[in-house]
């Protein structure tokens, strides 16, 4: 079996995390972690996130829906803000406990994040988090530069590429991954052609069920909702249609459906 690597963007949804002048930690780092996420797959890695777009869960959530996937390492993105915004620069890794697994990735993410222009402010043990106390499997949480330093900023933006692998490259050396990206054949479907964008109103929607009981809906309705899912039920043609949110983006909805697969639901995409 692959090394599986649950993603975890920080915040979402109602909770933006840290905002500096109009620009907020969620967004960051949900493009930030899509991009690493991208690359530890096509490395041969198995990925799993616990959001791939702009939605609310606690901590505790997210920690459960890493602990559900039965992922080996759990990655938490973030970004780092101060009381008084431009005081503080540079990157840091937070662990539960400086040991182990956690201790080697971390110094190898910041040793790569050095690279790509951070200062580093080194690993730092956190016992009252709870995305690093309540998973069961090596969890780090990464803190890429202050939003709130607009030096780290620029390094954010212009260097968004290099951080991206370098974090990827700092994950797979510590867990041993060197092969080659492979080939996606046990995926056929993840090389369905993505829209350029020229027709937005064309939504995909991921739809895990339909039912014409309403009762069967609701209890899918519930089930996917305590696993963490943006679901909602669509009534049409008599059937009670269960989806799981409605993307502009068709990668977005093939990362969501993938998701789901990590959580045994059967899906499928609809427009
Ligand atoms: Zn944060």
């Amino acid at each position: 079996m692959a090394y599986k690597i649950a993603i975890d963007p920080g915040h979402g949804g109602r909770d933006p995390g840290a905002v500096y002048e109009g620009r907020q930690e969620k967004d960051d780092v949900l493009e930030l972690a899509l991009a690493v996420g991208q690359i530890l797959e096509d490395s041969g890695a198995d990925v799993v996130y616990t959001r791939v777009d702009d939605v609310y869960n606690t901590p505790f959530e997210k920690a459960t829906m890493g602990n559900n996937s039965g992922a080996d390492l759990f990655v938490s993105f973030h970004r780092n803000a101060t009381p008084t915004p431009g005081s503080a620069n540079g990157a840091e890794v937070l662990v539960y406990s400086d040991e182990g697994l956690p201790a080697q990735v971390a110094r190898n993410v910041l040793a790569e994040l050095s690279e790509a222009g951070f200062a580093n402010r080194g690993v730092i043990e956190r016992k009252n988090l709870v995305v690093l106390r309540r998973t069961q499997m090596p969890a780090v949480l990464l803190e890429v530069g202050f939003i709130d330093n607009p030096e780290d900023n620029q390094t954010f933006d212009s260097e968004f590429e290099q951080i991206a692998q370098g974090i990827a490259d700092g994950i797979l050396e510590s867990v041993g991954i060197t092969s080659a990206p492979s080939q996606g054949m046990e995926n056929p479907d993840e090389e369905m052609p993505v829209p350029d964008g020229s027709e937005p109103e064309v939504l995909y929607r991921v739809q895990v069920g339909a039912y014409r009981e309403r009762n069967y809906a609701y209890d899918m309705l519930n089930q996917l909702l305590a696993d963490g899912f943006p679901a909602f039920i669509l009534y049409d043609d008599n059937l009670y249609r269960v989806q799981v949110g409605a993307f502009a983006n068709l990668e977005n909805a093939i990362r969501m459906e993938r998701s789901l697969r990590e959580y045994g639901y059967n899906t499928y995409i609809t427009t």
